[in-house]
């Protein structure tokens, strides 16, 4: 019979549908093991090709944690707020809720035929009013703590979407999702204080199973330094506030610069105010990337009049503005020390201002400045001498000591902008009364249902299209009764996905976010695998939401996920990211159609090192789809000559039973060390044995168990045509036995008289006689050898053998 995958793949995916074959137990006492990936946003596209590698992945670890005995929870839902499908919505006149369940059903019924062992019951989709009702929920939790709050802040503002981006969404100046310009704008904003978080989310990756590139990613994200704040008077009056990680170069700062947006110069740009207005609007034009970027050409700005006082030399030393200064780090102002900082050095150049070294170690005018970490202080009155470490020391505690400054942490990660001005996604439950203030709903009016609207377009000003649906904004305050003014803008798409992980152990409850009993059970998650472009923003702000769920008490455990993996995206075929645009994209389901889901399943987790891209090879494809024909055929046609009589016995044929152990031991290992490609050319050589040593039932069964997690189907299908009990998927995971994974003969070299003339194979081990015996009857040395005396035999054991002959 031929392999016929299509039938095959459908009639197990039908079975494991209706026997619900891979549903995780609530209260189960066996150990538990829970298995995550990344939740789809449901496109209009379909499932596309980097879904499947990361999905397989963890579907073969999980596919194995239940055969090593775990009762497994592997997960799957939909993260379907967000603007693609606001945008198709407007695009085609259809209501977004209906889009996302046509894209949601489509993705299902792709996902299934994937053979993706997901507890379909516990799916999750966070545009369900009974799954946001807990986004809201922890969001009045987060305002009820002050981690939530308004501010009127400078926003990324993307001229096409219309609508804030958060600095992760801006990559290079541009919308991270349509690619039009980001500019500056000043709006009023929900934030959520993660920076309150920041030293813990720092701290807490030590003791956490990362890979180390998502490690150093998050603390480098985080960018927590330690430094001084320093306060410098100015001939104005009023005092300015710098941070800086270099407090002992306080002698060589010989001038300030203020970001453009500093509050201070409301009150001084009183000498030149044109030309600073001017410098103002152009640098609102600008994303911080442009601005602070290296290689760009230093602007700036004096202000006319006004000096500020260098505290420890007494000199005065001029301001200026400048955009390189971000008004979002530190104090939104710096000292400025040309001669240790690249960017202070170009600057003044470009201005011609005074350059001094205060720590020998660098080469200013070669523009080194790595040295100046690990220097002597010079040109440093009272810290001349000492090191760098030692002259932090003394001027901070010096500056503490004259009330002019103090030790300060500061950190790069800024507050999470929490607030969209569109449409589809989670109406923020926060009312605004004139007596009251922002007033929260009650637990009971949640969820704040998504009202119809006429119109998903934001408005001209910017704001959601909710702020022009008057009947549904005006409102009575919770607390006052009075008349008061709902909170018209939306939660960010990133809200909806900070917490999903916990609603799979129990998503059907209506009273919590989850049972105590099933946070406490499942949670934290034992292996979550993901994309490393998540290490900034989903990974770290679900990080935040948990610890502080932690914090309230609802969740068990300060930290999510205790191991994080990540996968290498696939190319197309040209080496390039697949786009449309360059016509190199691969449908998935064009894949199963002409060659399998298995063959799909195994060729994603053969094409290379799960953890590096991998460019898509249609040959290669062709080359798995062989190796599960060969499987068919060797379980068909092969078997025949096999005895059919003794099945209860299953044992290993003596020929194939040290490539049996062997390949156990390697699969085994290599699913747990992410080398799903050697484990594939593990299975892939043990075919090639059973083609050249005929196997036995026995053999054949571990086969299909070691395949089953990679290729589900076809090992389903053979294991129920050999007359097997149960499910190749319920099996025991194979154990193997050291001892037999060393193969018990080896090849020696055979030497006369110091050359090499051949090979033979010898037991391991073996005495002197043996391999001497071995060797002259060998065909080849025996002729070598004929007519000749051995006068001497040197042997080096389980190495060679040298005759020396007359
Ligand atoms: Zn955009
Ligand atoms: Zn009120």
């Amino acid at each position: 019979m031929k392999y016929e995958f299509q039938n095959i793949e459908k009639k197990w995916q039908e079975r494991w549908d209706k026997e619900k074959s891979f549903a995780a137990k609530n209260g189960s006492e066996r150990p538990k093991f829970y298995a995550l990936v990344e939740f789809p946003y449901p496109s209009g596209d379909g499932l596309h090709l980097g879904h499947p590698r990361p999905y397989t992945a963890m579907d073969i670890v999980s596919r194995k944690r239940r055969m090593q005995g775990y009762n497994v929870l592997f997960p799957m839902g939909f993260d379907a707020f967000g603007l693609p499908t606001e945008n198709y919505a407007i695009k085609n006149k259809i209501h977004p809720a209906d889009v996302t369940r046509k894209n949601i059903k489509r993705f299902t019924s792709q996902l299934k035929k994937l053979g993706y062992s997901f507890d379909w019951d516990r799916c999750v989709d966070t545009t369900d009013p009974a799954y946001y009702k807990w986004t809201q929920w922890i969001f009045l939790k987060l305002f009820e703590k002050g981690l939530a709050y308004k501010a009127q802040i400078p926003v990324n503002w993307c001229t096409s979407c219309k609508c804030v981006l958060a600095n992760e969404e801006v990559v290079n100046g541009e919308c991270e999702r349509c690619g039009a310009p980001v500019v500056r704008r000043e709006k009023s904003q929900w934030m959520l204080k993660i920076t309150e978080y920041a030293q813990r989310l720092a701290d807490d990756l030590d003791d956490l199973d990362y890979v180390e590139r998502v490690k150093i990613q998050q603390r480098n994200w985080i960018g927590r330094s330690v430094g001084a704040e320093v306060d410098f008077a100015t001939t104005a009056g009023d005092t300015l506030r710098v941070f800086t990680t270099r407090p002992d170069t306080l002698f060589g700062a010989t001038y300030m610069v203020l970001s453009p947006e500093h509050p201070l110069l409301r009150k001084w740009a009183a000498g030149n105010p044109e030309e600073i207005k001017a410098y103002q609007e152009a640098a609102a034009k600008k994303s911080d990337f442009e601005r602070t970027e290296m290689a760009k050409e230093k602007t700036g700005v004096e202000l006319k009049g006004i000096c500020a006082i260098n505290p420890v030399t007494n000199g005065e030393i001029p301001i200026y503005i400048s955009d390189y200064v971000l008004a979002s780090y530190g104090t939104g102002a710096i000292m400025a020390v040309p001669g240790h900082d690249q960017r202070d050095w170009e600057f003044a150049k470009m201005f011609g201002l005074p350059i001094v070294e205060v720590v020998l170690g660098g080469d200013i005018e070669k523009e080194a400045f790595e040295d100046c970490e690990t220097g002597i202080m010079v040109n440093s009155g009272f810290i001349d001498g000492l090191s760098v470490e030692d002259g932090k020391a003394v001027i901070t505690k010096w500056l503490a000591d004259k009330g002019l400054g103090e030790e300060k942490v500061n950190f790069k990660l800024r507050d999470w902008v929490f607030s969209r001005q569109r449409y589809w996604g989670e109406p923020i439950p926060i009312v605004y009364c004139e007596k009251c203030g922002y007033v929260p709903l009650h637990e009971s009016d949640l969820p704040l249902i998504l009202p119809e609207v006429e119109k998903y377009e934001t408005t001209e000003t910017g704001e959601s299209p909710l702020a022009a649906m008057d009947s549904w904004r005006t409102t009575k305050c919770p607390k006052c009764g009075g008349p008061a003014m709902r909170e018209t803008d939306t939660m960010p798409q990133w809200a909806g996905s900070s917490w999903y992980f916990l609603r799979y152990t129990d998503p059907a409850n209506s009273s919590a976010i989850a049972s105590k009993e099933a946070l406490e059970y499942w949670t934290p998650i034992d292996w979550y695998n993901g994309g490393m472009e998540h290490t900034t923003l989903h990974l770290l702000y679900s990080r935040f939401w948990h610890k502080f769920l932690f914090d309230i008490g609802l969740v068990p455990s300060p930290e999510p996920y205790s191991k994080r993996t990540s996968h290498g995206f696939i190319l197309g075929e040209d080496g390039q990211k697949m786009s449309k645009s360059r016509g190199n994209v691969i449908n998935p389901d064009d894949i199963i159609g002409e060659f399998g889901a298995d063959t799909l399943r195994l060729y994603v987790m053969f094409i290379g090192d799960f953890e590096k891209t991998a460019p898509w090879s249609s040959n290669a494809v062709k080359g798995c789809k062989r190796f599960l024909d060969r499987v068919w055929n060797l379980a068909e046609n092969r078997l025949q000559e096999l005895e059919s009589g003794s099945a209860a016995s299953y044992k290993l044929s003596p020929a194939n039973e040290t490539a049996v152990h062997r390949t156990i031991k390697k699969v085994g290992a290599d699913i747990e060390n992410l080398k799903f490609n050697t484990a594939i050319a593990a299975l892939m050589a043990l075919v090639n044995d059973f083609y050249a040593n005929a196997p036995a039932r026995g053999d054949i069964k571990i086969l299909l168990t070691l395949l089953s997690p990679f290729a589900p189907h076809i090992a389903e299908e053979l294991w129920e045509k050999q007359g097997f009990d149960g499910y190749a998927a319920t099996q025991p995971w194979p154990e193997y036995d050291e001892s037999k994974t060393v193969d018990d003969t080896l090849e020696i070299a055979v030497q006369i008289g110091g050359k090499l003339k051949g090979t033979v194979f010898v037991p391991l081990d073996a005495d002197d006689d043996i391999i001497k015996t071995a060797a002259v009857t060998d065909e080849k040395i025996s002729r070598l050898i004929e007519g000749k005396e051995i006068i001497r035999t040197i042997v080096v054991k389980n190495k060679l053998i040298n005759m020396i002959v007359k």
